[in-house]
């Protein structure tokens, strides 16, 4: 596949931009793979583009049942941090926030990586406690993190407004090199990457079973026929338990709805990502100008991808609080994506009871952050058995009580 660079530009810009390959292929499913993955979504590509990469495995195909990226990769706020408070969970974040900072140039396409900086507002005491915490905890971990003062956040974000009225502004957890990238472009480089290494990336393609020979996957069934594995790599997040219940075991997962709205593009007036955790909502400006607001996920199972009403109205409220300029905003666009949440907001990425059948979920609401981490780690327990990023993540850490509670750093969505 060609490269893209300005000298690519400049002479498409003369040729009326008719010399562009595409960017992936669009095979017809072939009889069998050394390795399946399920889901086209950031999590599944990267775990395909890293089996390739760092493995030299490509006789890949990735079967998503709808189009690339059309899950919670295209549908989240991209905000992309590592200020988690146990180790396990800081190892693989920071992981995929190093990795994050060279993708574009890694995929030979920009992804739009932006490291402006996140804050995490704190509005109680309790916060306040727990964000020094925090700070002094990624500071072991080699993670740059550190606790702001209510003037130094106003200084980093004018519009705010400190004063409460009924949650003031007690300070933050500053992480200066977090930030957000452009969601589809991460879906699609590695979609490019992984089908110019010859991997098969078939769309429209649901898994409607998994075959078993003496307790190991030998085929999974679509709606496009049988297709023969010897590994298959389940990557499908809010629909992990249905695949789960076809491979024959269950998973600790519950799937909700979380949302997220777009204001109408204003003049630039925002440049880090702000989180509210106690009035549940963030806010950040996307390079077109619209205000990105995001909330909490539904306190009900459910499988639409539209939210509630009731958390448009207890978002905007909230945001409105902290930031007043909102209320004079008209939003322009609200929808909603099905996340799988686990007991301990901690992920799974963990071999399964079925033989050669992996699983990659429950990272609810705060997995595009993880992709490249969580794909270079999924590609190596599936290639070696064995990946320690992934070690603490496995499926047992419910049967055997090793909880990873991060429910103050994902306690809202991300
Ligand atoms: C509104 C919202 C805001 C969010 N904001 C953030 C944020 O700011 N920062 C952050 O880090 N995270 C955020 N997240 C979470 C993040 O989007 C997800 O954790 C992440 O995108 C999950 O990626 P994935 O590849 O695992 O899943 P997905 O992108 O959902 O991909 C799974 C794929 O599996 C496919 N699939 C399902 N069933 C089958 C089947 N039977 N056969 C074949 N294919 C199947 C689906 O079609 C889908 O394409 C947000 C999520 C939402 C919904």
């Amino acid at each position: 596949m060609k490269r893209y660079s300005v000298f690519a530009i400049a002479r498409e810009a003369l040729r009326q931009q008719s010399g562009w390959e595409r960017a992936w292929g669009s095979p017809e499913p072939a009889t069998s793979y050394d390795v399946v993955i399920v889901g086209a979504g950031g999590h599944g590509l990267a775990t395909a583009y890293y089996l390739g990469k760092n493995f030299g495995i490509t006789n890949v195909a990735v079967l998503d049942k709808g189009w690339l990226g059309g899950g919670n990769t295209g549908r989240n706020t991209t905000i992309i941090r590592s200020n988690y408070l146990q180790d396990p969970s800081a190892a693989i974040y920071e992981k995929a926030r190093s990795l994050y900072e060279t993708l574009s140039q890694q995929l030979n396409y920009n992804i739009m990586f932006s490291p402006r900086g996140v804050m995490m507002l704190a509005q109680t005491e309790h916060e306040v406690r727990g964000y020094k915490r925090t700070a002094r905890a990624n500071a072991l971990q080699g993670v740059e993190t550190r606790y702001i003062s209510p003037a130094e956040v106003k200084r980093l974000v004018p519009i705010i407004n400190i004063d409460g009225p009924r949650y003031p502004v007690l300070g933050a957890l500053w992480q200066a090199r977090a930030g957000t990238a452009r969601h589809d472009a991460v879906a699609w480089g590695y979609a490019r990457a992984c089908s110019d290494m010859g991997m098969h990336i078939i769309q429209n393609c649901e898994v409607t079973g998994v075959e078993s020979v003496g307790g190991q996957i030998s085929a999974v069934t679509t709606t496009r026929g049988t297709i023969g594995c010897k590994k298959v790599g389940i990557v499908v997040a809010g629909h992990s338990g249905q695949l789960a219940d076809l491979a024959g075991f269950r998973l600790p997962v519950e799937s909700v709805s979380l949302q997220a709205l777009v204001s109408e593009p204003i003049k630039p007036c925002m440049d880090v990502v702000v989180m509210a955790n106690t009035v549940h909502g963030y806010l950040s400006q996307s390079d077109k100008g619209e205000m990105v607001i995001g909330g909490g996920a539904d306190h009900f199972n459910n499988y639409t991808q539209r939210g509630s009403w009731m958390h448009i109205e207890e978002t905007v409220r909230a945001l409105n609080e902290t930031f007043p300029m909102l209320s004079r905003l008209k939003m322009l666009r609200q929808w909603g994506g099905i996340v799988d949440m686990t007991g301990d907001r901690s992920p799974i990425i963990s071999k399964t009871p079925l033989g050669g059948c992996f699983i990659n979920c429950g990272w609810g609401t705060g997995g595009f952050k993880a992709i490249p981490g969580s794909g270079w780690a999924m590609a190596e327990l599936i290639a070696k058995g064995h990946s320690p990023l992934a070690e603490a993540f496995s499926m047992d850490r419910f049967r055997e009580g090793r909880f990873i509670d991060e429910s103050v750093a994902a306690g809202v969505a991300h």
